[in-house]
């Protein structure tokens, strides 16, 4: 290998180099985006499920479901409660008046829920 062709190769390597260098900037770029959006996405999480159990702790005082028990029964008892308490908090959950301030008195409408 002569001069010339040893300082091609040097150059060229070199060029590769930076290229590589280049290329490792961007893929450290991404990797510490992924792992801001990580961090934030579990932070989220971790705080989302505390908030469905705080929800579930209060509408399920026996605290036997677990977040993941997505069953319709389920669902439907907790919306069950959900409209008992509304009814609780002075609103009607009747479809005739829903949502509207319940006064003092019963609605027959809502008392039908009930049973
Ligand atoms: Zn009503």
């Amino acid at each position: 290998m002569n001069k010339k062709e040893m300082l091609d190769r040097f150059s060229n390597l070199e060029k590769r180099f930076v290229e590589l260098q280049d290329d490792f900037g961007v893929l450290k770029t991404n990797l510490v985006q992924m792992i801001e959006e990580n961090h934030q996405l579990a932070h989220e999480n971790h705080h989302l499920r505390q908030r469905l159990e705080d929800l579930t702790d209060k509408q399920d005082p026996t605290g036997d479901q677990s977040p993941s028990d997505n069953s319709k029964a389920s669902t439907v008892g907790e919306g069950y409660d959900n409209l008992a308490r509304i009814y609780e908090e002075g609103f009607h959950i009747c479809h005739v008046y829903f949502g509207t301030p319940r006064e003092e008195e019963d609605c027959i409408f809502c008392l039908k829920f009930f049973g």
